[in-house]
């Protein structure tokens, strides 16, 4: 036991002397990744669906580049939050796909996003019905369908054959895109780009056939956009 005390203590005495400097400011240091000194939490409420898109486009560059801003995570922002209620300034389909969270590529933080994710960002009346709630009730000004790069429910629809359980409703959502981007002569990867790409033209589609976003659209209250995340840059791409 006290030669285990020892150790740490050693291990301890090292780290001071290496940083050269108290234990506290050495872990504020090593702690604080760089880029990462500016807290963000957002405070007002976004009504402008071209403020809301730049945000989006801002806090996209930011993490393509490696400069993400530090969050607020604290019991005091929750609080907040709680009091106050949330209005997210931009509802978000997006794909399950691990390598494709909202938050992280948009670099935002809580209270920031009415996220929908599916595989494949289709849209059915359950996916519809939560991107009305966050137009009708939340009052986001800009709704996107967001597809990506190498898209596995996209890739496997193209691939086509016999799929389990329940991931034949997600292909069925997906088939009409494919079945387009065929038309155009497109093969390989190609194709399946082509397939993503329509797929979202599909669910924009879907999500504008909405009596709530119609009357939303009209009024000028909400932007509908789709977009699509590049695995390797980091970037989004946005189609309009
Ligand atoms: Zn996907």
């Amino acid at each position: 036991m006290k030669r285990n005390f020892s150790l740490v203590a050693t291990v301890l005495l090292s780290l001071f002397l290496l940083v050269g400097c108290s234990p506290t400011k050495g872990t504020q240091t090593t702690a604080a990744p760089l880029g990462a000194q500016v807290t963000y939490s957002r405070t007002e409420v976004i009504t402008s669906s071209d403020q809301a898109k730049q945000l989006l486009v801002d806090g996209n560059t930011r993490f393509a580049s490696g400069k993400i801003l530090a969050k607020d995570f604290s019991s005091t922002r929750r609080n907040d939050l709680i009091k106050n209620g949330q209005h997210p300034f931009a509802v978000v389909v997006c794909c399950s796909d691990s390598r494709v969270p909202p938050e992280e590529l948009f670099d935002q933080a809580l209270g920031d996003l009415f996220i929908i994710r599916v595989a494949g960002n289709v849209i059915t009346p359950v996916e519809l019905g939560s991107v009305e709630y966050g137009v009708e009730h939340l009052k986001s000004p800009l709704v996107i369908v967001l597809g990506h790069e190498k898209c596995g429910a996209v890739t496997a629809t193209v691939a086509g054959g016999e799929m389990p359980g329940s991931i034949g409703a997600i292909a069925n959502k997906i088939k009409p895109a494919v079945a387009k981007a065929k038309t155009t002569g497109v093969k390989g990867d190609e194709l399946i780009e082509k397939s993503a790409d329509l797929n979202v033209q599909n669910a924009l589609a879907d999500i504008s056939n909405s009596p709530i976003i119609k009357h939303a659209k009209s009024n000028n209250q909400i932007k509908l956009l789709g977009a699509k995340y590049h695995l390797d840059t980091g970037l989004v791409h946005w189609f309009n």
